[in-house]
């Protein structure tokens, strides 16, 4: 049973009014709360929105300041930009070449006064006029001088250019006599700026230059004539000069006077080496010298040259010597005088220049690009003083010399190089310049030339009886070269600095040698192992006191290719057990068509004289200097008649008659007639003369018929031919 059962009913229903009202209380007291917190939110939500008003005021506040700076930041801009606007057309307004602008429709959209100037009077050049229409202004009132151009045409061109993209500056010319040259420009936008350069003055100063030009080349030219023609008149008298000199130095003179007179000659002498470099500057420079090709033999042209100068490189014991590419021709189409002048230039410079060593003159070449041409690379090199860098150039020019302590000493023109340089140019060449201070230098020059047809000669078989070859030379650019030129012929030789160095088994009867003059006294003198023969490696003229050892022969250096050839194949076969049939030296020579005439002179106006007198005669005739000379003329190849003069340096001719005879004894050959050509005509010279095997004996002065008669004497059948031209 449940308690409330317990209580009477009233109690019950005021229990339950009791609960009821306890309930609606805690309702009550809830809702309360309730209010209460919504109250707080509201409260705080208003404290919320108070702030961000406040926030949004400043804000506000902020952004119309900063409204207020840009507004004042524009205005500065604008004040900024207008300034620099009128500062910009100010300036093009003090310019004096014109401006303009035109825009991407071709319209003018700014112009400066200078640029309209010559349209003033004309209203409708003004902004927005086309391009095309300023240009027929321009050309249909005369503003511009058209060149004989028709209005049209000169209208089209101009639109035309307009458009290109790649404008070259246009120089025009107004009526007025001034020149304005046009520059345009199209910017990134497409408008075309344009600029209008005066260039009246500069113009004129290019009319003046050009006037002032033409007027100094042709003064230039006429003293260049007017040299080259003194040159010549002088040169002639100086020739007179000198051959007397020569006339003068062969009569009897006192020690004083042959002095004076080799003053004379010298002094004459170097006169006519400027007169002629003068002569030849002048005529290169007045465009008078032109060149004359014909058929010639370059490597001989080389070895001519080395020869004329090895007096005076002897003097100074320097090595000439020549490297002749073994695969280039020999004979060429050229002007083998103006070449010569080159060479001549080139390796008498080093001579000159250099003190010790050597100087070597290398040739080579290679096919041209045209058909039967080669390209030939001529370089002179020398051991010499070299020549410091800021001089290179500096010496090509005319009178320019290295003139300092190095080289004050040596005389010269300072005319060489220039000459050299324009020579070189005239033949399509060009010069160039190694050096090293101290050490030596290297001109060099390349020329292209056609190698002359037919011109190369058979050259005769080298003998196969040929055993070993061997040089002998401490000189390793000369030996280098021996050795060259001996493998170009096939030939294998052995190569030795000293005697020393050859091994004890000496040298058998078919062998060669080749050795240094320098090493010949260090031979020994037991005659137990002769080789076949024993080329004596000479430069220039031998010592007159130099033995030769057996079987020995001078070899001038620098030889060509083929006269060492020569030389080879006309060695006599040795006699050895087993000797193949030697033929006599007689037959061994190849058949001679015409007389072969040696003379010996030293003397060059002797030399002249004898060859005016024999040039009647088709004969061949060649000259030796003095006796060493002769005798090694005589053994290359035996002439049939030898005309000697009788005091000549080295070795005189008697006792080059003297070794002849003793050649030919020695070797069972016939006496060549000989012949002394002398001033001195007495008893007792005749009677030396005779002693040295001389059969006859001419004075001087020589007369041709006395010339001729011995000539008769040793021709066929008694016949002089004579020269077709003559
Ligand atoms: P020249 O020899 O008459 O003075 P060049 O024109 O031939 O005139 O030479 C000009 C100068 O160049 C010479 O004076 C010399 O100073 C220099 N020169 C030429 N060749 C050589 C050389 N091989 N070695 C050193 N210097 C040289």
């Amino acid at each position: 049973m449940q308690t409330t059962e317990w209580f009477p009913d009233d109690l019950r229903v005021r229990l339950a009014a009791e609960r009821a009202m306890e309930q609606k209380q805690s309702e009550l007291a809830e809702a309360n709360s309730k209010i209460a917190a919504h109250a707080r939110q509201l409260t705080e939500k208003v404290i919320e929105s108070r702030t961000e008003i406040a926030l949004v005021k400043s804000e506000a506040e902020t952004l119309r300041d900063e409204n207020t700076e840009v507004r004042h930041d524009l205005q500065r801009a604008q004040s900024a930009i207008q300034i620099a606007e009128r500062r910009l057309w100010e300036s093009l307004e003090t310019i004096e070449d014109g401006f303009a602008v035109f825009d991407t429709n071709n319209c003018l959209i700014a112009a400066n006064r200078a640029f309209l100037a010559p349209f003033q009077g004309l209203e409708e050049i003004q902004i927005g006029v086309p391009f095309a229409r300023i240009v027929r202004l321009a050309a249909e009132e005369g503003l511009v001088d058209l060149e004989g151009s028709s209005t049209d045409d000169w209208i089209a061109e101009m639109v035309a250019r307009w458009n290109l993209d790649d404008r070259k500056p246009l120089t025009i010319r107004f009526f007025n006599d001034t020149f304005v040259r046009i520059i345009e420009r199209r910017t990134r936008d497409g408008d075309m700026v344009l600029l209008v350069v005066d260039m009246t003055e500069t113009m004129a100063r290019a009319r003046e230059l050009d006037d002032a030009r033409i007027k100094a080349e042709a003064a230039s030219r006429a003293k260049s004539a007017f040299l080259a023609n003194m040159s010549h008149e002088i040169r002639t008298p100086m020739n007179g000069v000198l051959a007397m000199t020569e006339l003068l130095g062969e009569s009897d003179l006192t020690a004083d006077q042959r002095l004076y007179l080799d003053t004379i000659r010298n002094s004459g002498e170097a006169l006519l080496v400027i007169i002629n470099d003068v002569l030849d500057y002048s005529r290169i420079e007045a465009g008078k010298l032109a060149l004359t090709p014909a058929p010639f033999d370059l490597e001989k042209c080389v070895n001519d040259v080395m020869l004329l100068l090895q007096p005076s490189a002897r003097e100074k014991g320097i090595d000439l010597l020549i490297d002749y590419d073994m695969f280039l021709p020999t004979g060429f189409v050229g002007d083998q005088g103006r070449i010569r002048q080159v060479l001549t230039n080139l390796v008498g410079n080093a001579v000159k220049f250099t003190e010790a060593g050597h100087v070597l003159v290398r040739v080579v070449g290679l096919p041209a690009i045209e058909a039967g041409h080669y390209r030939i690379h001529i370089v002179v090199e020398d051991t010499g003083i070299g020549i410091p860098e800021d001089m290179r150039q500096h010496i090509f020019g005319e009178f320019n010399q290295v003139e300092d302590q190095m080289n004050r000493s040596f005389d010269g023109t300072g005319l060489g190089l220039a000459i050299t340089k324009r020579l070189v140019g005239l033949m399509g060449g060009e010069v160039w310049l190694d050096s090293d201070v101290g050490k030596g230098s290297s001109f060099g020059f390349h020329i292209t030339l056609p190698a002359a047809r037919g011109g190369d000669v058979p050259e005769p078989d080298l003998p196969d009886w040929l055993g070993q070859i061997s040089i002998i030379d401490p000189n390793h650019v000369g030996r280098a070269l021996v050795h060259k030129q001996l493998s170009a012929l096939g030939l294998a030789p052995e190569v030795f600095d000293g005697l020393g160095d050859v091994p004890e088994t000496a040298w058998s009867p078919r062998d060669v040698v080749f050795i240094a003059a320098s090493l010949v006294a260090e031979i020994p003198t037991a005659p137990t192992a002769s080789p076949a023969a024993m080329f004596v490696l000479c430069q220039g003229p031998v010592a007159p006191d130099m033995d030769l050892p057996p079987s020995g022969q001078v070899l001038t250096q620098p030889f060509l290719r083929h006269q060492l050839r020569d030389r080879l194949a006309n060695l006599p076969t040795p006699v050895v057990a087993d000797p193949p049939p030697e033929p006599p030296l007689a037959e061994q020579a190849p058949p001679q068509t015409r007389l072969q005439v040696l003379a010996a002179e030293d003397n060059k106006t002797n030399q002249l004289v004898l060859k005016k007198l024999l040039s009647a005669y088709d004969i061949d005739l060649r000259i030796a200097e003095n006796g060493r000379e002769t005798v090694a003329a005589y053994r290359e190849a035996r002439p049939d008649i030898l005309f000697t003069d009788i005091s000549m340096p080295l070795m005189d001719g008697k006792d080059a008659a003297r070794e002849i005879r003793a050649y030919e004894a020695a070797h069972g050959l016939d006496p060549i007639p000989i012949v002394a050509m002398t001033a001195h005509a007495g008893a007792e010279m005749a009677a030396e003369i005779t002693a040295a095997g001389i059969d006859h004996c001419l004075t001087k002065p020589l007369r041709r018929n006395d010339l001729a008669e011995h000539l008769r004497s040793v021709a066929p059948e008694g016949e002089l031919p004579i020269r077709e031209t003559e």
